[in-house]
């Protein structure tokens, strides 16, 4: 008997981690999740955690390069009978943050689109070169396996070009290929269907403000399926407050920090996107720690949180104004999905845009996408766990699963 192959294995690379999960697509299922971190320091450490049986098991001590890395990880995966030489690997399904405006779909890696993931290092320096290492060192791991990027700026190139575009001198925008991409575009694209799921409707019926507050943190007005805005730019520096990154802010603080505290244009990025946010505000970037501080009556506290919710709450006007017509508002990942005044705060006053959030219902803690909004609400409220993994494992096996069981 043949075997098909329908695992993939999803890599998210960063600078000194790698993120993984290896899923099996006929039903879904997690097989193996884990997480190798400070690679290249003497303490690296790999966290694997087998999820078909078997006892998570850690390892700590010097992981070298990214190839080190991945080679830990398939050793693990090796140890529960989930070898990355198995027939049974569909493909490796990469994360890559930025794919310009050429990629609107996931792509299966060619020299050719490394060659434009490489070219798109500008717009990404951060994010590209870790991403492109993590696929050169599946390649050689496994040259003969496909390997897919999925973009997280592929689902914002639908954003219509005022939107898009910046209020700036066009010749210079384009040479420099300044414009709004937006992040998040796998979790924002997963989350905008699964509500229109939860609603009972086809994603073409629904329009939906999808609100992604983690660590990182970004809004989206998705319009019949389609992105209409998106609250991060060009980076994802922009819009809303997040952890450690200030959200929209007067670019002239920059040319002011320059001028009158002699900062430098990297002592500037450091501090609005590491130092900044809830981080900067009052010192810590856990909500769960801000809000014990708020319920202790932590004044510094109270005001980040304050800080955080009125800039979401202004995205939810806009956003609302964008679309015209709102059918659901959406809240995902780590805050969205856990923080229930958080919640409570950004729709409270919205009664007359039909938006309101039921107290009972936001305080039930679940794993499972949910409505928050009184029964019979003009426009739904929701939670709406969000699942970047699956949905780039999915995106992956659809787009090799002929080819490979041909
Ligand atoms: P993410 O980037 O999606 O993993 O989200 C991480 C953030 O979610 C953390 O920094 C916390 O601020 C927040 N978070 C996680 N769990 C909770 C919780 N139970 N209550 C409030 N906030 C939470």
């Amino acid at each position: 008997m043949t075997r098909t192959a329908t695992r993939v294995l999803v890599l998210n690379s960063g600078s000194s981690s790698v993120k993984y999960q290896l899923l099996d697509m006929r039903d879904s299922t997690r097989l193996a999740v884990g997480l190798v971190e400070r690679i290249g320091e003497s303490t690296s450490r790999l966290v694997h955690t087998p999820l078909a049986g078997g006892e998570k098991r850690e390892r700590t001590g010097a992981i070298a390069d990214h190839s080190a890395a991945l080679k830990a990880v398939a050793d693990e995966l090796a140890h529960d009978g989930l070898g990355l030489d198995s027939p049974e690997l569909a493909a490796i399904g990469h994360r890559v943050v930025h794919g310009g405006l050429r990629f609107t779909e996931p792509t299966v890696i060619t020299d050719e689109v490394m060659a434009e993931i490489g070219r798109l290092v500008p717009v990404a320096p951060l994010h590209n070169p870790a991403n492109i290492t993590g696929i050169r060192t599946a390649q050689a791991l496994r040259p003969d396996l496909p390997q897919v990027a999925v973009f997280d700026t592929a689902f914002h190139t639908t954003m219509p070009e005022p939107a898009a575009r910046y209020a700036i001198d066009v010749e210079t925008a384009d040479a420099h290929r300044i414009r709004r991409y937006g992040f998040h575009g796998t979790s924002h694209a997963y989350v905008s269907r699964a509500t229109a799921a939860l609603l009972g409707k086809d994603p073409s019926e629904v329009n939906v403000i999808v609100l992604h507050l983690g660590n990182g943190a970004s809004a989206s007005a998705v319009a019949g399926g389609r992105c209409v805005d998106t609250s991060m730019g060009l980076t994802p520096l922009e819009g809303l407050v997040m952890g450690t990154r200030s959200g929209d802010i007067d670019p002239a603080v920059t040319f002011h920090l320059m001028r009158v505290a002699g900062m430098s244009a990297d002592e500037i990025d450091v501090l609005l996107n590491k130092k900044s946010g809830l981080v900067g505000l009052c010192g810590d970037n856990d909500m769960r720690e801000i809000r014990r501080r708020v319920d202790a009556g932590d004044e510094r506290a109270k005001l980040a949180f304050d800080i955080y919710v009125h800039r979401l709450k202004k995205y939810i006007g806009a956003y609302y104004a964008v679309l015209g017509r709102v059918d659901a508002v959406a809240f995902t990942a780590g805050v969205g999905e856990n923080a229930a005044p958080v919640r409570e705060a950004a729709i409270a006053g919205l009664e007359q845009l039909g938006l309101a959030v039921d107290a009972g219902l936001n305080a039930v803690r679940s794993d499972e996408a949910r409505l928050i909004s009184p029964h019979g609400a003009r426009v739904a409220v929701a939670v709406v766990p969000t699942d970047e993994e699956l949905e780039i494992a999915r995106q992956t096996f659809e787009l090799v699963r002929e080819r490979v069981n041909a």
